[in-house]
Formats: structure tokens, C-alpha cells, sequence
């Protein structure tokens, strides 16, 4: 096997990271590299996530991305990679669930960069956390701002892996196997009732939870966590978008896009689930009496039960959370881990009446969704009866 391993003494625990190049030679990542400069060039780049620094490049007056060894790719990644994860963990202890952890990374291509990582649940173990990352991501967060700029913000890589590990120890505890048993359920009774964008939508419910905490728990250094209110409106007029598709084709594609992982705006699944996490830590505050600030346009807000809560909900696109007590985050991340799927829904919507936030300033609700999967349903049905009628079958 072709790999690189780093290992480091984490609080008496061996942890490895170990990096495998068997599926990203050369060729791969010649073929990156290219992506990543037709990509850098852009002069409109879309998705905005993503590190840009073709500006430096220029104001430092070089005109072009000298191109970057492979050998020297490998080297980078697998020192600075490390390097952060030992870092992470070192602060991070509750994710080494085992006295000897091996944090596997498989390297691989992923065109157009539609997605980053992948957590491979199946070959996981408590001393194996398996992962698919895409070479480029290596390339543009690590390798790239080194060799240009001497520059790595090892920020950004602890937020990545800080999101991926929860998926590790959410599996681990098996908080998420309820999900996942009802999940494969949930897609028998979908295609029984022809209505496929069911299966989607109770998709996209759990993963508020299962994408949403990973995401909550990446931003807790984070000054300021953000709540946007024009994603939320945005995620429930694309769930009830997704429950008007009849064909699987169609509610495939927009789940993916619109909903799912490659939407990576705040009307994603990620952020959505983000903004319940909080929301539920405000109660914590409150309960706690522990007061944090919110900042909205140019006002701010200072309190541990602020009555204009809803207020500034409905009258602001865009609010921040500002220093929120660690002491909140972390309890919030205790609470909400156990709570699967519709526990959490619960949880959030209990959080939601206890701090005065209306109906239409939730993310969800389980009575919305029980509106949006009886919609979802009765166009499967309609949909079948149509198509046995068509067939001159009756329906
Ligand atoms: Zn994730």
C-alpha cells in the first residue's frame, strides 16, 4: 500500500494519521493541479467557500501557479495535515474513543469539487475513523497556500476534521443508528407509495441533526456564530419544492443540489441543523442564566433570556450569536449527541417555545413535517394511479 503515516502520543493514546495515495498518483494530481488553476483563474468564482488567492498570487507579482511537485504535495499534506489533526485532538480528547486511534484518509479525485470528504462508515472501527478526502481540497487548503504564500490557516483544517470526527463518534456511540435502521425503512415504504421524494425528505430531517451538530461543534472557537434567516425560509421552500416531485430522477437531482451536500449556502442542511444547535444552546443560557449577545444590523442585544429574541428574528436576514460561554457550547453539544432524528426536531421546537420563537421562525417543526411527508405521500400515490390508469390497469 502506498501511504504516509504520522503518529503522536495524544494524553497517553498512539494516534495516527494515516494518509493512502493508491488512488491519487501523479496523474491525479497533475490533473488537480489543472482543475485548480482553471479554478483559481476564474474571474467570477462561484460557491465562495472555497480558498481563492489568485489576487495574492498577482499582487506579489507573479503572473501564474508555478506548478507544484507531486513528491512535494505528499510531503506537505502529510506534515501540515498531521500536524493540525494532533493539534485539534490535543484540545479535542472526547474524539480519541480508543487507546490506540488511526485516522485514515484515502486520497482520491472528485471532479468539480462536489464534495470534500466522505466518511466511510462501514470499514469504521473504535481504532479505525476512515475517510475519502478529495485530493484537491489538500491541494487548495494546504499544499497551495505553503508553497505560494508560507501561509496554512490551520483554522480551516480543524473545522473540516472537527466536523468529520463527529461523524466518527456519533457512529461510535451509535447515536445515529436509529437514523440510520429507520432511513432504509423509510425508503421500502417510499418506493411502495411511489413517492421517492420521501425518502429525500426524511433524508435531509435527519440530517439536520446528523450534519447540523458536526457543523455546530466545528464553529465552537468561532467569536460569532451566525443564524440566517433567509436560509431557513430558503431550506423549508426547497423541502416543499422536493415533495411536488413525482419522478425520482427530478427529486434526486434537486435534493442533491438544492438541499443536500453540494449545496453548501446557508440554506443547507449543514446550516439549518447549525441554527437548531444554537438555537438549543440559547436555552441552555437562559436555563443557566448565563448571558451572551446578539448583533443584529447595527444594534446589540445583551441578556440570558432577550425578550426581543423573535422580534429580531423576523425583522433581520442575518444575526449573530456573540460570546457565547464555552461553559453553554459544550453542554449543548452533551445534550443534543444522544438525540437522534426526531428527538432532536423535539428538543429544538421545546427550545424554540421555551425562548418565545414563533412558528414561522423555526427551522422545523414535527408538525411541519408531518404536513410536508402527507403531501409527499399523496403525490405518490396520485402519481401511481395515473400510471396504471395509463396502462389501462386499475389504480
Ligand atoms: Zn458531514
Amino acid at each position: 500500500m502506498d501511504k504516509i503515516e504520522r503518529f503522536a502520543n495524544i494524553g497517553g493514546k498512539k494516534v495516527g494519521v494515516i494518509l493512502i495515495f493508491d488512488s491519487y498518483k501523479e496523474r491525479q494530481f497533475k490533473q488537480d493541479f489543472e482543475e485548480f488553476k482553471a479554478y483559481q483563474q476564474k474571474s467570477n468564482l462561484e460557491g465562495g467557500k472555497d480558498l481563492k488567492f489568485y489576487k495574492q498570487l498577482k499582487a506579489k507579482g507573479l503572473r501564474d501557479f508555478k506548478p507544484i511537485p507531486y513528491a512535494l504535495f505528499r510531503e506537505y499534506t502529510a506534515n501540515f495535515f498531521s500536524k493540525s489533526l494532533f493539534n485539534a485532538l490535543k484540545f479535542n480528547p472526547q474524539f480519541i474513543v480508543s487507546d490506540e486511534l488511526n485516522i485514515q484518509i484515502k486520497l482520491i479525485k472528485v471532479k468539480n469539487r462536489s464534495y470534500y470528504f466522505e466518511f466511510m462508515d462501514q470499514q469504521c472501527d473504535p481504532e479505525n475513523a476512515c475517510f475519502d478526502g478529495a485530493g484537491i481540497w489538500f491541494l487548495q487548503t494546504i499544499v497551495a497556500p505553503f508553497f505560494y504564500f508560507q501561509h496554512i490557516d490551520y483554522k480551516i483544517i480543524e473545522r473540516y476534521f472537527l466536523h468529520e470526527l463527529t461523524h466518527f463518534t456519533d457512529q461510535m456511540k451509535k447515536y445515529v443508528m436509529f437514523d440510520a435502521k429507520y432511513a432504509s425503512k423509510i425508503k421500502t415504504f417510499s418506493k411502495k407509495k411511489s413517492a421517492y421524494c420521501l425518502n429525500y425528505l426524511y433524508n435531509s430531517i435527519f440530517n439536520l441533526r446528523e450534519e447540523g451538530l458536526p457543523d455546530f461543534v466545528a464553529r465552537k472557537d468561532s467569536p460569532r456564530i451566525d443564524i440566517n434567516m433567509v436560509g431557513v425560509h430558503l431550506y423549508n421552500q426547497n423541502l416543499e419544492k422536493l415533495t411536488r416531485l413525482t419522478k425520482k430522477a427530478d427529486a434526486e437531482v434537486f435534493y442533491e443540489k438544492q438541499i443536500g451536500w453540494e449545496n453548501l449556502t446557508p440554506s443547507s442542511e449543514y446550516v439549518n441543523g447549525r441554527v437548531m444547535c444554537t438555537t438549543i444552546a440559547l436555552l441552555i443560557a437562559k436555563t443557566e442564566k448565563i448571558p451572551y449577545q446578539l448583533v443584529a444590523g447595527n444594534k446589540t442585544y445583551t441578556g440570558y433570556d432577550i425578550k426581543e429574541l423573535d422580534n429580531i428574528l423576523s425583522s433581520n436576514k442575518l444575526i449573530y450569536v456573540v460570546n457565547l460561554d464555552k461553559r453553554v457550547i459544550y453542554a449543548a453539544i452533551k445534550l443534543i449527541g444522544p438525540k437522534p432524528g426526531y428527538r432532536f426536531i423535539k428538543m429544538y421546537q421545546d427550545a424554540c417555545t421555551a425562548l418565545g420563537i414563533s412558528e414561522r421562525n423555526r427551522v422545523m417543526t414535527l408538525r411541519r413535517l408531518a404536513v410536508l411527508a402527507k403531501q409527499a405521500s399523496q403525490i405518490g400515490i396520485n402519481e401511481r394511479k395515473r400510471r396504471l390508469n395509463k396502462g389501462g390497469f386499475v389504480g
